[in-house]
């Protein structure tokens, strides 16, 4: 049975207390770490139920390494609704997307490393984990939201393995990663059998997945001559499909994924059966197509998600009811379309859909997110 723990948030206002929940298997120190949070964005709900069912499974499983689960992982933005409408993916008081600006771990500890690190890379390893330990405790949260980010990076701040699950608005299950933990995180996408694995160095948004990776490979580039580092974090965002992706049968299943994973990782103990190839393989975030409104009005998509697209391709139309103008909505690249909007009202220039192509595209610089 896992042992749980209630965080209240600090910095919250009087009278309105806010809980994480977190649940706790294994025993700290021993063997590998994973740590699997869910519903960051508060409306992106298939991650809680996925993790409601990989907690009844690991009730049946020997824990090797450590395991932590919080599958609840936003308690700000679950109490957020406007007009009946529940709003999970921005903070309502500043607009900021809950999954952004994390705090840039290698700028608070590279100048204590750079005097400490050496040539052993398990010693370097433990180094860098109470570096980080050390620069979150001196931080000192401006507010509720703040706090949750940094409550939620000290539980995660010393994982071999951390999983950020959320959900796309119409999608196929995808992956961010980082590119330098390709081909190595490979089994994630077999186990999970992910159709779209998109690798980036940095999205430029600060999520939270990357707070924790791009860290190593920072300092493994700026390192110098006969200083080891490792690539001590696999850390992905989970795309486990769309919102409306919350059934029961579709989450047991990727519970069941995640176990063999986890299995794979050594973090818990049995045969996690063979390998399967993942279904796509990866492909540049610099690549993926975001396909924006061509103009304002009512979306009537053509091509359905899992269809291959080629350049030129029209997947959809906007219709301006008022002037009975119909827009075609037209590919520019060859790929997968792998989400879709799922309101069917467009703003002009609005990102409606997704296609992961494989060659990158000239205006996909800088941020990479589409908000
Ligand atoms: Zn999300």
């Amino acid at each position: 049975m896992p042992k749980t723990e209630t965080i209240v948030l600090p910095h919250g206002l009087p009278g309105s207390r806010r809980e994480l929940h977190v649940y706790r298997f294994g025993n700290p120190g021993q063997g590998p770490k994973a740590y699997i949070q869910a519903s960051l964005h508060a409306d992106e709900l298939p991650g809680g139920l996925v993790a409601h069912h990989l907690i009844r499974l690991l009730e049946r499983e020997e824990i090797t390494g450590e395991l932590i689960i919080v599958p609840a992982a936003n308690p700000i933005g679950l109490g957020q609704f406007a007009f009946n409408h529940h709003i999970g993916r921005y903070e309502m008081g500043g607009g900021e997307n809950f999954n952004r600006n994390f705090p840039d771990l290698y700028a608070l500890t590279r100048d204590k490393l750079a005097a400490v690190l050496g040539p052993d890379e398990e010693e370097n390893r433990r180094l860098v984990h109470m570096a980080v330990a050390a620069a979150l405790d001196e931080q000192t949260p401006a507010d509720e939201n703040a706090a949750l980010k940094l409550t939620l990076m000290r539980l995660a701040h010393d994982a071999d393995i951390v999983l950020d699950l959320h959900c796309d608005y119409e999608a196929l299950m995808h992956i961010y990663l980082g590119t330098d933990l390709w081909p190595e995180a490979r089994d994630l996408a077999g186990d999970l059998g992910a159709p779209v694995t998109l690798l980036a160095h940095s999205s430029g948004g600060n999520p939270f997945d990357e707070a924790f990776s791009t860290l190593w490979w920072q300092l493994r580039r700026n390192a110098p001559e006969g200083v080891a580092i490792p690539l001590g974090c696999l850390s992905a965002t989970v795309e486990l499909r769309g919102q409306a992706d919350v059934e029961d049968a579709l989450a047991r299943r990727d519970a069941e994924a995640l176990l063999r994973f986890l299995k794979r990782r050594g973090v818990i103990a049995g045969d996690p059966g063979p390998l399967a190839d993942p279904p796509g393989e990866a492909t540049p975030l610099n690549a993926c197509e975001l396909v924006r409104a061509p103009a304002g009005g009512i979306i009537v998509f053509r091509a359905s998600l899992g269809e291959r697209i080629e350049a030129g391709d029209i997947i959809g139309e906007i219709l301006d009811p008022t002037t009975q103008q119909r827009h075609e909505i037209t590919a520019r690249t060859d790929g997968l379309l792998f989400s879709r909007f799922n309101q069917r009202w467009a703003r002009p220039h609005e990102a409606i859909a997704k296609i992961a192509g494989t060659t990158p595209l000239p205006d996909r610089q800088g941020y990479l997110m589409e908000d």
